[in-house]
């Protein structure tokens, strides 16, 4: 069943087009890695589809309602939920603080403190510290873990290894095989293709605002999507 739909959608800032024309659907249950490089449009349309960022054009439907005009707070109670670049804890409150206050604008379901606590065990001894003091790690297992206490039907996240330590990396993938082994559905910004490849079904790659390749994870090699990743793709039709 399609949870997501996004049709024909553009997005700007001021008057760079960051988003032209992309078109895609996510199956309820699925886990879609989105690629591309920098600045290639990703974040711009994890925002637009959260209700962050106002669409130029096209249509986003959830859950078979279209949420096109719908605003964050709203889109946030029918189960999308974003977790953003750089995390945006509440620095001075603490992990149990954070996570408790998100839950006051979510849906009700599975999540609670003692499920979040479950799936990432590294935030059972800071559940008192203040969010600021807290490893790069923990901070963002918290921005998850924030996410989740609103239950969504659908996790949006923004390269979570983002400035993370591999160990600190590895333990966030670790909790977040378990969500999707769960059937959680996400779709995941993430810069590192391996990592892509081996935790996502389906990858989708962004150039320059639009989607130049989509398949299934496991039918794609890394080769494929690296090409795809730097554009190679467009060039070598250029040029033949
Ligand atoms: P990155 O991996 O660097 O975050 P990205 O693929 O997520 O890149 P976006 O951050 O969505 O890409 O940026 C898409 C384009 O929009 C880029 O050209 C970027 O410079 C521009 N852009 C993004 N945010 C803003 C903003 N707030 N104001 C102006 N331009 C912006």
């Amino acid at each position: 069943m399609t949870l997501l739909g996004v049709e024909q959608l553009e997005a700007r800032h001021g008057l760079l087009q960051a988003v032209r024309g992309v078109s895609f659907g996510v199956d309820a249950g699925e886990t879609l890695a989105l690629v591309g490089a920098n600045g290639a449009g990703k974040t711009t349309l994890l925002r637009t589809i959260a209700g962050a960022h106002k669409p130029a054009a096209g249509r986003i439907s959830f859950d078979g309602v279209d949420v096109t005009a719908t605003p964050a707070y709203a889109r946030l109670r029918t189960g999308i939920a974003l977790v953003p670049e750089g995390r945006r804890l509440f620095a001075g409150m603490t992990v149990k603080e954070n996570l408790l206050l998100a839950a006051a604008y979510g849906r009700s379901g599975h999540w609670s403190l003692e499920a979040v606590l479950e799936a990432f065990p590294l935030l059972q001894r800071r559940l008192n510290s203040r969010a600021g003091n807290l490893s790069g790690g923990e901070q963002q297992a918290t921005a998850i873990g924030r996410a989740l206490m609103t239950n969504p039907k659908l996790l949006l996240l923004d390269e979570v290894s983002l400035g993370l330590a591999p160990i600190a990396v590895e333990a966030v993938y670790r909790s977040l095989r378990g969500l999707i082994t769960g059937g959680t559905t996400i779709v995941l910004v993430e810069q590192d293709i391996g990592r892509a490849l081996s935790v996502a079904t389906r990858i989708m790659c962004m150039l320059e605002g639009r989607i130049i390749l989509q398949g299934v994870a496991k039918e794609m090699t890394r080769e494929q999507v690296t090409e795809a990743y730097f554009g190679l793709q467009r060039s070598r039709r250029n040029s033949s």
